[in-house]
């Protein structure tokens, strides 16, 4: 029988681990906080940001949302920033992207000190996961390993298979499974034989932003596969991978909706509640 992944039920897990973390720096007289910047009016980037508000409301830990109109210019922004930056009761510091056009994004992401920085995009963060000594991971590879953790899915030793190498995804979740000893491959748009390697995995993460992209014949029997796309599409939401195609064929599937999504939010948690400690002196 094929174990369907709930990242309802990790996720909730995760959670609770961090509202009891806040908890403990509250007794402690530390209070945990994150800023969520929004600049101007796309719609799905106000649905996430609300999300993370009442994640973070649930969780005790104190948010602040600074919603930017369209025409913010870049000088007020970094100044918005270098003002958190600075603010004690600030740990973590978020700009929702995509950024307005005239927004230089890499500028804006360097500008975020990289103790605050819990989507772990800022230089910094990135070259420490490199080499595998981080306190941040990018939320969704973090999700990830910590469904495969929950579930008891070891990388060690096995062909993983990683579709997709944006910064945010598919990079940094190619280097945790090799920090978890996977045999990893990053595949990408110019790959060649790709369904090839894909039937050669035993742990095969679909990060391609194209829904229904991978289908049965990709897949070896008995493999994990991890879906992480996500598609509104008329009959609701979907992901990369085709799962009733594939279902049948793999041991263990993160669904869509259900599976990786609701872990995004819960890792940024885990990661501001870090953030919070390592500012504060106060280790695990
Ligand atoms: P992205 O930046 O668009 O990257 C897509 C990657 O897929 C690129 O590396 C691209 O290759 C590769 N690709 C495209 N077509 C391909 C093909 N035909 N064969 C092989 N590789 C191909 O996307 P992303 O930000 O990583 O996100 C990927 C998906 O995950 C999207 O659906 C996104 O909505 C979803 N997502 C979900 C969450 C969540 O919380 N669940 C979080 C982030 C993203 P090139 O580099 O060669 O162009």
């Amino acid at each position: 029988m094929t174990r369907i992944i709930d990242g309802k039920v990790i996720s909730a897990a995760v959670k609770d681990r961090v509202k009891e973390g806040v908890a403990e720096l509250n007794k402690k007289g530390v209070t945990v906080g994150l800023a969520v910047i929004i600049v101007g009016e796309d719609p799905a980037s106000k649905v996430y940001v609300a999300n993370k508000k009442k994640a973070c409301e649930a969780l005790g830990i104190i948010s602040e949302e600074y919603a930017l109109p369209e025409n913010t210019t870049e000088e007020e922004l970094l100044a918005l920033i270098d003002e958190l930056n600075n603010k004690k009761s600030i740990n973590g510091i978020l700009c929702q992207l995509p950024l307005p056009k005239h927004l230089n994004e890499k500028l804006i992401i360097n500008s975020i000190l990289p103790e605050k920085d819990v989507d772990a995009f800022h230089p910094h963060n990135v070259g420490r996961i490199m080499i595998g000594d981080y306190d941040f991971v990018p939320c969704t590879p973090a999700g990830i390993m910590e469904m495969l953790a929950f579930e008891g899915i070891e990388a060690e030793g096995k062909t993983c298979v990683v579709i997709g190498r944006s910064n945010i995804v598919g990079k940094p979740m190619g280097m945790l499974l090799l920090h978890k000893n996977g045999t990893v491959t990053i595949c990408h748009s110019r790959t060649q034989n790709l369904k090839e390697i894909c039937k050669g995995a035993d742990i095969l993460v679909a990060a391609v932003g194209k829904p229904g992209f991978v289908t049965a014949d990709m897949v070896k029997e008995g493999a994990v596969v991890i879906d992480v796309g996500i598609h509104r599409t008329e009959n609701g939401l979907c992901g990369d991978v085709d799962f009733e195609g594939v279902k049948d064929k793999c041991s263990a599937i993160t669904p869509v909706p259900g599976g990786v999504g609701p872990m995004t939010i819960a890792m940024l948690m885990q990661n501001t509640l870090t953030a919070a400690k390592k500012q504060n002196k106060i280790g695990d």
